[in-house]
């Protein structure tokens, strides 16, 4: 029995994994190296209070600002739009109270879950030393913008998620760096950080490996079934015969379902990174600063700033002006941050229009089943989605219903 887990981020790296420690024989397989895509240079946090689905009506207000400003917070590129439309009149249609009722419990069962999932792999890969103690700063200069944020922290209280307001003195004894300027914060205790995500994929890569797992280069061509999955085409390379297929191919995972009959409403929501080694400060906490939408972690590699969204499809080149903008943003907070010696990066958040991942088996093909459209919270849901995905296919009741995740619910 061989299955074959395509695409080697955090999601189908963990799969692979899991599926190998109950006693399966599995091929990862990639076209770039372990941990390269997504996975590599995203804001490394366990994000569990994130789970507030995208689509509001307060969001939806703004999309026609959101092609005008290409410095904004979200950024739709002009000559995207007509590509983009469908998906768009899902997200709309996903705004509607009670929808924004369901998916808020969906998102909140699975960040219920995470720490569940999450420290008994790393305890059990020897790798506890990659996730942080701290928690996150969420910023507000005055009551006005704490107000704008309500929302949200609405949905935490109802769904009892920990977190306790500060002024902003009690703020900047915590993180010493925080301007003046911030008037209220609230410390989200739960949300710890990953030191370096691109190294925590290649580690469960290499626990992978030595349980016996197989990863194999080359980028999937195609794939043959008849009555269900018998292999996968290799473009340049011999097919693998494959009894399962995991589709975890991040934003790419919708080209592949649409080889195998199957299309989903996935997106890519392009976000940008600045990696600075020499930032002048140190930090323990991560911070965000909802008005500003940007985003600072602490890493193993120095201090990482980024966040926002572009939606510009998969091919269009990056437009480091947006990393920039956020460097920026992030210094009215931490006046002392120095950007001097420093990378940036794009990369691209797989996304449905409800917000929720696809944890599934195929509706269509036996065999086939599908783990992806994380969005934001890839890193935050991995270890969850492997324990689940686990229990899916080996025919184990996994703990939690899966109906909401299926991918035929579009
Ligand atoms: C700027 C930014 C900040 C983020 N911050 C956070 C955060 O703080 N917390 C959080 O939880 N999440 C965060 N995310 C989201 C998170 O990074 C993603 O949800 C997650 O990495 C997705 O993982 P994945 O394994 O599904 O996809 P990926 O990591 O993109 O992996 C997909 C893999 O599939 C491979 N592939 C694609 N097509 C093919 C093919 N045809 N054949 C073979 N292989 C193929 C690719 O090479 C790639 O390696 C952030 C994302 C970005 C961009």
């Amino acid at each position: 029995m061989t299955t074959v887990v395509v695409g080697a981020g955090i999601v189908g790296t963990t799969i692979a994994y899991e599926l190998k420690k109950r006693g399966r024989r599995v091929v990862l397989l990639d076209k770039g190296e372990v941990g390269g895509g997504a996975s590599y240079g995203n804001m490394a946090s366990i994000a569990v209070t994130e789970f507030m689905p995208a689509s509001r009506p307060s969001i939806c207000k703004q999309i026609p600002g959101w092609m005008l400003d290409p410095e904004g917070p979200v950024r739709v590129r002009p000559g995207y739009m007509p590509k983009l439309l469908p998906w768009f009149a899902r997200f709309v249609a996903a705004s509607r109270p009670s929808k924004l009722r369901q998916l808020e419990a969906e998102g909140a069962v699975l960040c219920k879950r995470v720490y569940d999932d999450l420290l008994p792999l790393l305890r059990e890969t020897g790798l506890e030393g990659e996730l942080t103690e701290e928690g996150c700063l969420s910023l507000y200069s005055n009551e006005a913008e704490f107000s704008a944020d309500r929302e949200h922290i609405e949905i935490l209280e109802r769904f009892d998620f920990p977190h306790r307001r500060l002024t902003g003195s009690e703020a900047r004894e915590l993180e010493p760096e925080l301007s003046d300027s911030i008037g209220i914060a609230v410390l989200f205790p739960q949300n710890r950080s990953l030191r370096d995500p691109f190294r925590l994929v290649q580690s469960l890569g290499q626990r992978f490996a030595e349980l016996g797992g197989e990863f194999r280069r080359g980028a999937v061509a195609g794939f043959d079934r008849s009555d269900r999955i018998s292999a996968v085409r290799i473009v340049g390379g011999d097919p693998i015969a494959a009894d399962e297929v995991v589709i975890c191919a991040g934003a790419h995972s919708g080209i592949l379902s649409k080889m195998l009959g199957e299309p989903m409403p996935l997106e890519t929501e392009r976000g940008y990174h600045t990696q600075i080694m020499s930032p002048g400060i140190s930090m323990r906490h991560s911070v965000i600063w909802p008005a500003r939408a940007f985003m600072v972690t602490p890493t193993a590699g120095g201090i990482r700033v980024g966040g926002t969204v572009e939606m510009a499809g998969l091919d269009a080149a990056p437009d480091y002006r947006r990393s920039k903008v956020t460097v920026r943003r992030a210094q009215t907070a931490l006046p002392n941050l120095r950007c001097e010696d420093f990378s940036e990066w794009m990369g691209h958040r797989p996304a449905f229009p409800d917000t929720v991942p696809v944890m599934s088996a195929s509706a269509k093909t036996p065999g086939v089943f599908y783990a992806t459209g994380h969005g934001h919270l890839g890193v935050t849901y991995a270890a969850t989605t492997a324990r689940l995905m686990g229990d899916l296919i080996t025919g184990a009741t996994p703990p939690v219903d899966m109906r909401p995740y299926r991918i035929d619910r579009f």
